[in-house]
């Protein structure tokens, strides 16, 4: 779902109207609609005002059709404990409600805030959580600074560990936003009235709305407002306009993801952890979902000169160094990043488990007050149970009810398990000594908070999508998938079985292998068909591949022969560099640039350019993707055959494990022998240095499946 409008909105706790010439710290509302024609920035003398021209955007734009991503700088949410404390649930927006309750606040700003907070601090031991006193007298039960009061709940919700970010306890002062979000969060509540099913407050609702309110914090991308701000700007104003027209210019995939990210009680600031995306969407020096890397160089591929046949380790290593990504990065949904690459560190949230809890069905109870023998404990009335919590504690000496998942009450550290236990219904019978904590799971024992649980570079799988929400991660920045296009070449070759071919044709078996291959290691394949053995027709090829892919493979005509047309065509464009590698099978592989983008020319025929694939391009595309070098992990295993090979050259053969486990070979090692290929799991690859084989002679085995070959 993507967004026509976005409104930034700077808000102000002041309790005058600010003055009539625009100016710094009251409330400035920017307001992006198409990425084209700039950005507006508005000014607003009160919180009336501003909310009473913001309801009339509003419907102006739900009534056009456009969706409205609306965002404010202060705070929707409180620390963990407020909410249930004053409204009996967690849920923010209850919360909203009993503010908006409280609050007054007059057209010309006069407010009753402080008395509402100080209303508030009396519900609670010691004087907080609220502080702050700008005027110049006491306000009973409201501390004036934060050093004489006692705080029952955090200090700060998870989201302002960002730097910068004020406590939303704080009234008075240098960025009090608490006196914001006391102003403010009324204001919202009036607007959900008064748009009902239209509105929707992320990320504590998910519904697709055509308006949707966030939480902001313009100061995430200040050194880029600050540097394209005017001359003379007013800092507000420039905010504004600049985080507008970003969020405006961001791929709405990716801005609608990170519009869902958050804790469903404390809430989030949107953008938290995708400065770089906002920043590069402000300056527009990307497009910003997709920052692109830059190019691969046209020299790229070259070899030293005088070098003869190049060592297949040391032709690696040259394309290793040669290459880098190429492919930019967007944000996407944990849920369908399936076989994306990160692009970077993923880092936990929170911890997994969050708290303490039971890892089995059973009793808990303080290990303190057991001992050995025969443990009596009465049950304490309730049960814990996963998503249930029990909200008493469990005195020393007394056991309650609990059952796998559940958060360990207050009073509990260890349980028993229920097998081991007799009860009567209020008093529970087990032997001791039980150890302590036994049955429990620690919190953080799997993942801590702030830890990186998957680093960048990984490739997702469906396990690591389990990890990922785990940790409430619910967007990634990912890789986009890289294309590879795949080219077939000869005057020979028919381009599908399906048409008919005359004794001198053969029908294209490179193509269907190589893009099956792509689509198998998570690229998106892209068919380029095939090229006659035509310069002209090459060129147009390779034209259209360099539009349509990120990179090419062509196979056939690549040695440097009469027929060689793919080297020839390349060497006249000047970017060729043929690599003449010390390698059977495979002859040598023609590496090139051809508009900006690389392209590996495979030998034609099938044994070559499957094993040249799996040995050469299977590694170095997985670098262009962002994945890094991938290295094919073998084994050692007996050899059920015979062979003497000479010094000089690496080889790969068609391999397979016999019922014994010992690698046997293809019958053949003809080079045109495809069927060999699928009689085949794996290859077996023979040392560079001559080697003598007979059965029971330890080679190394690389199954298919090492090449991600599916
Ligand atoms: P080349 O590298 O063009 O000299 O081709 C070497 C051998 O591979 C020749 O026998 C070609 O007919 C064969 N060949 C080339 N391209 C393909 C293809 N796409 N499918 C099957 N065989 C091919
Ligand atoms: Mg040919």
């Amino acid at each position: 779902m993507s967004f026509d409008t976005v409104v930034v909105v700077d808000w102000s706790g002041a309790a005058t109207p600010s003055p009539e010439k625009p100016s710094k710290d009251a409330i400035w509302i920017g307001i992006a609609r198409d990425t084209g024609t700039g950005t507006e920035a508005v000014y607003h003398r009160t919180r009336h005002a501003a909310t009473e021209a913001l309801s009339a955007l509003f419907e102006t734009e739900i009534a056009a059709g456009r969706r409205v991503l609306a965002g404010f700088d202060f705070p929707f949410a409180y620390p963990r404990g407020l909410g249930a404390a004053l409204t009996g649930t967690d849920d923010p927006l209850a919360l909203w409600a009993a503010l908006a309750g409280r609050i007054e606040d007059a057209p010309d700003n006069a407010n009753n805030r402080f008395e509402v907070a100080a209303e508030i601090n009396r519900r609670f031991p010691g004087n907080g959580p609220f502080w702050g006193n700008g005027r110049a007298r006491d306000i009973p039960d409201l501390p004036r600074t934060k050093a004489d009061h006692a705080n029952p709940f955090a200090d700060k919700r998870a989201c302002e560990a960002a730097p910068g970010t004020q406590p939303t306890w704080k009234l008075a002062g240098v960025g009090s936003v608490g006196s914001q979000a006391l102003l403010g969060i009324p204001r919202l509540h009036a607007l959900r009235q008064r748009f009902g099913a239209a509105l929707s407050v992320r990320p504590f609702e998910t519904r697709e709305t055509p308006l949707v309110l966030v939480e902001l914090f313009p100061s995430l991308i200040a050194k880029t407002v600050s540097d394209l701000a005017e001359p003379g700007e007013i800092k507000d104003r420039a905010q504004v306009r600049i985080l507008a027209s970003a969020l405006r210019a961001m791929d709405p995939a990716q801005l609608d993801a990170i519009s869902r990210e958050g804790d469903p009680v404390e809430g989030w600031i949107l953008g938290l952890g995708h400065e770089a995306a906002l920043e590069a969407a402000a300056r527009g020096t990307a497009p910003a979902a997709d920052l692109v890397p830059p190019r691969l160089r046209d020299d790229c591929f070259a070899m030293p000169q005088g070098v003869t046949w190049v060592p297949v380790d040391a032709a690696l290593e040259r394309l290793r160094a040669a290459l880098h990504p190429v492919i930019g990065v967007e944000t996407l949904p944990t849920a369908q990043a399936t076989g994306r690459v990160l692009a970077e560190d993923c880092v936990a949230r929170r911890s997994n488990p969050p708290r303490p809890n039971a890892a089995v069905d059973g009793y808990g109870f303080a290990h303190a007050s057991t001992g050995d023998g025969v443990q009596r404990l009465p049950l304490v009335r309730g049960r814990a149970a996963a998503g249930q919590p029990h909200a008493g504690t469990v005195p020393p000496g007394a056991a309650i009810r609990i059952l796998t998942g559940a958060i360990l009450p207050d009073g509990v550290d260890t349980v028993v398990l229920e097998e081991d236990t007799a009860t009567d219904g209020t008093t529970v019978a087990f032997d001791g000594p039980v150890k302590p904590r036994a049955n429990t799971r620690k919190a953080g024992e799997d993942v801590t908070e702030g830890a990186t649980a998957l680093p960048s570079g990984h490739r997702l799988r469906a396990p690591d999508l389990a990890l990922l929400s785990a940790l409430g991660i619910g967007a990634v920045p990912v890789h986009r998938p890289l294309r590879v296009g795949v080219l077939s070449t000869g005057d020979e070759i028919v381009p599908a079985p399906d048409l008919p071919a005359a004794p001198h044709q053969i029908w294209d078996a490179n193509r269907p292998m190589l893009l099956s291959l792509a689509r198998g290691w998570h690229y998106e394949a892209v068919d380029l068909g095939h090229a006659p053995d035509d310069a002209a027709a090459i060129e147009a090829h390779l034209t259209d591949g360099a539009a349509r892919a990120d990179v090419i493979l062509t196979s056939g005509g690549a040695s440097a022969g009469d027929e060689d047309h793919v080297s020839a065509l390349l060497r006249r464009r000047g970017t060729l560099t043929s690599w003449r590698i010390a390698l059977k099978p495979g002859r040598p592989l023609a590496l090139a640039m051809w508009q900006g983008v690389p392209v590996f020319g495979l030998p034609g025929n099938p044994v070559a350019a499957l094993v040249c694939a799996l040995i050469f391009a299977r590694p170095a595309l997985s670098l262009l993707s962002g994945a890094g070098w991938s290295t094919p992990r073998g084994f050692t295993v007996p050899a059920a055959f015979s062979k003497r090979k000479k010094p000089g050259r690496r080889e790969y053969l068609r391999a397979r494990l016999d019922a014994g486990g010992a690698a046997e070979v293809f019958r053949s090692e003809g080079s045109g022998r495809i069927s060999g290929l699928s009689w085949a799991e794996g290859l077996v690859e023979l040392p560079d240095a001559a080697v003598e084989i007979t059965p029971g002679t330890p080679v190394r085995y690389l199954p298919y499946a090492s090449f991600g070959l599916v």
